[in-house]
């Protein structure tokens, strides 16, 4: 994760009193794998979903397939399925030749690929095409932009594509922010486009450095991710990484720390989860600009590994914040990845302690022992993954060592998440309930309120707001 970031410099504007988003999720499968005995995979079950996806020929394919090698049958990302399917033609009367269902479900909700399957965002993921009559409600339509699917549409601006060696960088980033987004779906957190909610909705400015103007700085401010696009090009970023001393830098960790500050927005400022905040991270009145000189002119405290998963958190309780969430982030999907495949790592010889009740925020928490068990999964298969990254002679997979100190902010992030994940089931059951849903499953939709008729990625490089807070960049 983006540690030590002196670019993530434009989140001092973090006072948006925003409401959490009510909107429901697709069903997650946190249902699923009740019963497993002592194994790997039943201490990490489940934050979300599964990450193996299969085609209707049996053959393994991946998040960014459209098409099986194998049978050639057509894949695609749906959200309903918060997966990559195997897709057949729509053969309802008066389907449009580009229109697919679902693999086997013939009756079902028709499909066509974004807008960008055939542009440099090489985008596989599916868009909703409602046959005439169809309960518009019943289709994640809202806040898209025509033509584009949710992830697509929360891009805002993108590289200047005039220049080619910029759609290779467009491409890396999309496909970093459609894992971003699938997972948040499936942890059933609100994902709103701008489109769909101008006020706390989602927007990502994809920037590159202009001659003579400033140099672009990733960060988040009220809903906008901007991020430089030289972020995509593997030797700047090993290079900033290098010269940063990080020891992890990817844009996936870009994307999952900014997102962090906009949920920290969204789910926690506004809400009661704000005192508990504070008790955990610090009280983040504290002023931020200060906070961010002082880190960098006088470095981490020099006890910092003991209390904070980077050095870069040890800087404010706003940075603190992002980058333990993305952490988590980093904790579930990579769990959710190694149950997908089946990997266990039960007899593992541990080179560090497995973290005990006494480390949690909330020992006592109906949930507790079961994220205890997630933790400690996860301490033994990070063992593993370090020793097969040093068996090719790679830097060591997961190149971190948690404190005890930020377990209980993992579980108090966990909370957050979970209690937005049951905001979510309860509000689609209510939409069941309150009969919007005719029959069809009860789905829900990943978008928000009306959408606006604004196209999101003719862009060449306009710099719109988010760019006027530049007073902490600049060191180092
Ligand atoms: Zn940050
Ligand atoms: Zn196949
Ligand atoms: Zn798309």
């Amino acid at each position: 994760m983006p540690s030590e970031n002196n670019e993530h410099t434009m989140d001092s504007n973090l006072t948006d009193n925003a409401a959490p988003v009510a909107q429901a999720a697709p069903a997650t499968a946190d249902t699923a794998l009740e019963d497993q005995s002592q194994s790997l995979a039943a201490d990490l079950r489940a934050p979300t979903i599964s990450r193996a996806y299969q085609c209707q020929c049996g053959r393994p394919v991946f998040l960014g397939n459209s098409q099986c090698l194998a049978c050639n049958t057509p894949l695609g990302y749906v959200i309903d399925s918060l997966g990559v399917v195997p897709l057949a033609p729509a053969e309802h009367d008066g389907a449009e030749p580009d229109t697919f269902t679902v693999f086997g479900d013939t009756g079902g909700k028709a499909w066509r690929r974004c807008a960008n399957f055939l542009t440099a965002a090489g985008c596989n993921w599916m868009v909703p095409a409602p046959r005439d009559g169809d309960d518009p409600t019943l289709h994640h339509t809202d806040g898209l932009s025509p033509g584009y699917c949710l992830s697509c549409s929360v891009t805002r601006t993108i590289p200047d594509l005039s220049i080619e060696s910029n759609g290779i960088l467009w491409r890396k980033l999309e496909q970093a922010k459609r894992r971003l987004i699938s997972q948040l779906l499936a942890l059933g957190l609100p994902v709103v486009s701008r489109l769909g909610d101008p006020v706390h909705g989602l927007a990502f400015d994809f920037l590159s450095n202009l001659p003579g103007g400033p140099h672009v700085l990733t960060g988040h401010e009220q809903g906008v991710i901007t991020l430089n696009a030289e972020e995509a090009e593997d030797a700047v970023r090993e290079r900033i990484r290098a010269e940063m001393r990080e020891p992890y830098r990817t844009l996936v960790g870009h994307f999952r720390h900014e997102i962090g500050h906009y949920y920290w927005d969204l789910l926690v400022f506004p809400t009661p989860w704000i005192d508990d905040f504070r008790t955990l991270f610090g009280d983040e009145r504290a002023d931020y600009a200060t906070a961010l000189r002082t880190h960098y002119e006088n470095g981490p405290p020099p006890d910092w590994a003991n209390r904070f998963v980077t050095s870069y958190a040890s800087s404010h309780p706003w940075e603190d914040w992002a980058e333990t969430w993305a952490h988590y982030l980093h904790m579930a999907d990579t769990a959710d990845t190694a149950m997908s495949f089946g990997v266990d790592a039960q007899n593992v010889e541990l080179a560090s302690d497995l973290f005990e009740p006494a480390d949690l925020w909330q020992p006592e928490h109906p949930d507790a022992m079961k994220f205890l068990d997630f933790l400690n999964g996860w301490v033994r298969l990070t063992n593993v993954l370090n020793e097969l990254s040093r068996s090719m002679g790679q830097p060591d997979y997961y190149p971190f060592v948690l404190p005890r100190t930020a377990v209980g902010k993992l579980q108090f992030i966990h909370q957050v998440i979970t209690q937005q994940r049951h905001h979510q089931s309860d509000a689609a059951l209510a939409a069941q309930q309150d009969g919007m849903s005719q029959g069809e499953d009860p789905d829900v939709k990943p978008g928000d309120a009306a959408p606006a008729p604004v196209p999101p990625t003719s862009q060449t490089q306009t710099q719109g707001d988010g760019f006027q807070n530049q007073q902490e960049r600049a060191i180092g």
